[in-house]
């Protein structure tokens, strides 16, 4: 299970093309980046297995993406908050978005390139229930949204 972080501003949806595994309908798949304190300092991560997300931070997610929501995973073994496909439902686990070539395991610059990147109108902190990673990729996705 997830623990309790605190995440603040600049919170951002990183969202890409996915392809369902199930009937192979592509839609975008989304993912929460955020700075992330710990110990007294601060480091930009990105959320997966969210199992509590408070209302305004859901609320501005599933304003964009509808189709995101909490989910039982078989995989993971419980539920938290996942994309689904928006033609049949299927699950996008966490699991298989952040595996390499996943859309959220950009493997180059291209990849890293055709994700789309929005900056939320919140600043928080808030606190929200997750895993936290990271990867190099993250650090030029901020160079780019820097430059933006
Ligand atoms: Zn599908």
């Amino acid at each position: 299970m997830s623990d309790p972080i605190t995440i603040g501003a600049p919170i951002r949806l990183v969202s890409g093309v996915t392809r369902c595994h199930r009937c192979g309908h592509g839609f975008s798949a989304v993912a929460i980046v955020a700075k992330v304190t710990e110990d007294g300092q601060a480091d930009t991560a990105l959320l997966s297995y969210v199992t509590d997300l408070p209302g305004e931070l859901l609320f501005l997610i599933t304003a964009r993406f509808p189709s995101y929501g909490l989910e039982f995973s078989q995989t993971a073994e419980h539920v938290y908050y996942a994309n689904t496909c928006p033609a049949c439902g299927a699950l996008a686990g966490d699991h298989f978005l952040r595996s390499p070539d996943g859309v959220f395991f950009p493997m180059d610059d291209e990849a890293v390139a055709a994700l789309s990147v929005e900056t939320l109108p919140i600043e928080g902190p808030l606190t929200v229930k997750a895993h936290c990673g990271g990867g190099s990729w993250l650090s030029v996705l901020e160079e780019r949204t820097a430059e933006a």
